[in-house]
């Protein structure tokens, strides 16, 4: 494992570092960032990565055809280390970039990827991910959405839930059942669906937290072009695993994201430092971070070596969720009472706090990831399971 950067690695770190600082703000030392008001989020994702585009840094590890900069996966790593050292909105385009993108590079028509992907490093589109339904979360492949050939069109009807950032997506990737009669995992097809089609209604749930980040979303004969269809008919659950390994790597991914420096400086500004409990939780956080950022060299380097990463791929996401769970809380122990207010310092790290059930349950739960480490990293049996072999249509669902 090679911890520090490369020469070039170094000087390409320079050039972004120099870049981001005349292009944005740097982060607030202490946890701010809160939206009233998620529009102006997501105008600020839009507006941050048109900048990046129009200076050349969007897409830094896709290749040139898809309008990327052709880069390595190394290159794009380290400028996102950088870029989360600064008040960069990126969060709308999570769908589009981390997950949409590299499964259209992998499984899509040449007219998709060349209507699509360059779009998406533009900034014009935001995407969400309509996957998750009421009987369908963990259990992705019960989906039950379904999907009707009508001509050269699909005509599609069925609910989903926990759609993030619906109310803003022009676009979406969709699974619907094509084939009840076959079992589960093998009667789904991949859909890419323009959110302006009529028969789309997105319901806004809030939150815990005050924003609606995610949505209801109902679909009543809504209809889809078969030229949206990703890869083939029936076969969307191995198209699917390409968006969900790329959601994983991108929540875990995080950046640097897991730095507790703010909590840190937070601790110094009000005495709580001294505090013999508190300095313990932080020592506790402090590590957690350089094991996160260890794991994350670990990565960097097998991709360095063009090799696939080990387990360390499936425990990022997992150890992440973790980590931020258990810094929120000693956030909430350094502020004392006052992490009971909603307003000045408090705000954000209250929405930290509250957001950490949001980490452990989206791109798949801890317990589910557990369950993935078991059987793809350490090679345990699978779970038993009673309904690989029963067509969709005879399974017992709620
Ligand atoms: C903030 C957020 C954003 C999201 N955004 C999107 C989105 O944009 N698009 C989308 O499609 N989905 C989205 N999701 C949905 C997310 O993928 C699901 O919440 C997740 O897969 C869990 O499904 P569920 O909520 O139905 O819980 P369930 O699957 O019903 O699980 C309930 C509980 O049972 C446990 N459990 C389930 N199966 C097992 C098992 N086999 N072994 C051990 N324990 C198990 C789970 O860990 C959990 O604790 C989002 C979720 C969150 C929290």
């Amino acid at each position: 494992m090679h911890i520090g950067d490369s020469p070039e690695e170094a000087e390409f770190r320079a050039t972004a570092n120099a870049w981001l600082g005349q292009h944005a703000s740097p982060r607030p030392s202490t946890q701010t960032s809160h939206y009233d008001d998620l529009s102006d989020h997501v105008r600020e994702c839009r507006e941050w990565q048109r900048t990046l585009h129009d200076h050349g840094w969007a897409g830094i590890a896709w290749p040139k055809v898809f309008g990327g900069c052709g880069g390595s996966p190394i290159e794009s790593a380290i400028f996102n280390e950088e870029q989360a050292r600064f008040a960069a909105a990126t969060g709308a385009f999570a769908v589009a970039i981390g997950m949409a993108g590299p499964t259209l590079m992998a499984h899509g028509t040449t007219e998709q990827q060349r209507e699509l992907l360059p779009a998406m490093l533009r900034g014009d589109h935001v995407w969400c991910q309509l996957f998750s339904e009421p009987g369908a979360g963990s259990d992705l492949a019960s989906l039950a959405t379904r999907a009707v050939r009508d001509g050269d069109e699909w005509v599609v009807t069925g609910q989903k839930v926990w759609t993030s950032l619906g109310q803003f997506a022009d676009h979406a990737i969709l699974l619907a059942r094509t084939d009840p009669d076959v079992p589960k995992h093998r009667g789904i097809t991949y859909f890419l669906l323009d959110m302006r089609s009529p028969g789309i209604d997105v319901r806004p749930l809030r939150q815990i937290t005050g924003t609606a980040h995610f949505n209801e979303v109902f679909l009543t004969d809504v209809r889809i072009p078969h030229s949206n269809v990703v890869g083939e008919v029936g076969n969307g659950w191995k198209v699917a695993q390409t968006t969900l390994t790329s959601e994983r790597a991108f929540i875990g991914g995080g950046g640097g994201a897991w730095s507790v420096d703010g909590l840190i400086a937070l601790a110094q500004s009000n005495g709580a430092i001294h505090d013999l409990p508190t300095r313990q939780a932080l020592m506790r956080a402090h590590s957690r971070a350089a094991t996160l950022t260890y794991l994350g060299y670990r990565l960097r380097t097998a991709f360095s070596h063009k090799r696939m990463p080990g387990a360390e791929m499936f425990i990022m996401k997992l150890a992440y969720a973790r980590h931020w769970a258990a810094t929120v809380d000693t956030a909430m122990a350094v502020l004392g009472a006052s992490g009971m207010l909603t307003d000045g310092e408090a705000k954000g790290w209250g929405q930290y706090h509250l957001s950490q059930f949001a980490i452990r349950l989206g791109g798949g739960t801890d317990e589910v990831q557990a369950n993935i480490i078991g059987e793809q990293a350490l090679g345990l049996p699978r779970e038993p399971s009673i309904d690989r072999d029963t067509p969709w249509k005879d399974l017992v669902r709620s």
